[in-house]
């Protein structure tokens, strides 16, 4: 007999995450890295798969991992907390660190994932939205912050999907003005230079996120990390499920990040990609006035600002090429050089009809 179960309020209409399906040629829809383990990598990961204690339960902790992520990035073991991606921390901050009611800043536009888990866990969340070139104004958000009782506020630095980057200087200002708790993810922070690590010390009030899955390739692996004074780090830890990352996940993960130079060397071929992809996506801007912006990057991808989005953005999945599309802009993650052809003649061959269609 059914007992007439019916879900609470705030999940009833709450739609998954949705990401593109299928199969497409060119997928440039997530800002994955187009590089992959070359086959001796590869030999290691499964050298380690195979080593596996797969009775026993991952290291709590991830001791190893956390080592190796802050040899990486000159950080000590203990200011960092492992994640099951840094989606899984967003989470666990959103739900252990705030309450139920407390106000959380997002900027618009800025990634989904915040409001979603802030909302999900019922905190008040409060969007500003950026100036109309889509920058962040430092001193209207701490005058925001600073005057509407905000418990917390998170963004990307460098931003996803904008592509645009916060000066260290800026983000200094942001993080000693305001009391709030700062999240201050920096998935992109690989690809440009103005990381805020080598000050996490001096700031009570922030915790700074990393991945794996971007710079580093290793979106599969789901590994994120949180970097944060010990009083915050204790309280991820004792908040976050205990073997939240699983024993291969961190074992990869730990042989990965002690590769340096490859690492390194993988991050500048991502950085030379997108100032391609920039480069010739400016030079269609010039000939195609439609492509209204095309946004400076300091990401792994390139923004654009057309009305022409979503008629593009069909066009190319026909040719089995996925972008991401957002109202009236497009976000292109860089592809392998030798893709970045066909993805500018679909683009130059799309641009001209609609360019025609606009003109008639
Ligand atoms: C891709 C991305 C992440 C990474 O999430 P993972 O769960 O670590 O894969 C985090 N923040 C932003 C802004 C991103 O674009």
């Amino acid at each position: 007999m059914s007992t007439g179960y019916t879900l609470c309020e705030k999940i009833q209409n709450l739609t998954p995450y949705d990401p593109l399906e299928g199969e497409y040629q060119l997928r440039l829809d997530a800002n994955e890295s187009y590089l992959e383990p070359d086959a001796a990598l590869r030999q290691e990961f499964g050298n380690i798969a195979a080593a596996t204690a797969f009775n026993r339960y991952p290291d709590p902790y991830a001791v190893e991992l956390c080592q190796a992520f802050g040899a990486f990035y000159n950080l000590p073991e203990s200011l960092i907390t492992a994640g099951n991606g840094s989606d899984e921390l967003i989470s666990i901050i959103c739900g252990t660190l705030l309450q139920k009611g407390d106000r959380v800043l997002t900027f618009a536009p800025d990634f989904s994932m915040y409001r979603f888990y802030a909302e999900l866990y019922e905190l008040e969340s409060v969007v500003m939205e950026k100036e109309a070139d889509l920058t962040l104004s430092v001193d209207k958000a701490i005058q925001f912050i600073n005057s509407q009782n905000i418990a917390a506020v998170i963004f990307s630095n460098p931003c996803n999907p904008t592509s645009l980057g916060l000066s260290r200087e800026d983000v200094r200002k942001l993080v000693s003005s305001v009391k709030a708790l700062v999240v201050l993810d920096e998935a992109y922070m690989d690809f440009w230079d103005q990381s805020f690590l080598p000050e996490i010390g001096q700031h009570d009030n922030l915790i700074i996120l990393k991945t794996c899955s971007k710079a580093m390739g290793m979106a599969a692996v789901r590994l994120g990390f949180a970097v944060a004074k010990p009083t915050l780090t204790i309280a991820l830890r004792a908040a976050k499920s205990p073997y939240n990352v699983n024993s291969i996940s961190q074992a990869v993960g730990a042989c990965l990040l002690s590769k340096k130079e490859l690492l390194t060397d993988c991050c500048r071929q991502l950085v030379e990609a997108t100032a391609q992809l920039y480069k010739e996506t400016v030079s269609l801007a010039e000939r195609y006035s439609i492509l209204e912006k095309v946004y400076p990057t300091c990401t792994n991808f390139v923004f654009i600002k057309t009305p022409a989005a979503r008629s593009i953005y069909q066009k190319l999945l026909k040719r089995s090429i996925a972008v991401r599309c957002f109202g009236g802009y497009l976000r292109i993650s860089a592809p392998a050089p030798a893709d970045l052809p066909m993805l500018m003649t679909a683009l130059e061959e799309i641009l001209r009809e609609e360019q025609h269609d606009a003109n008639s």
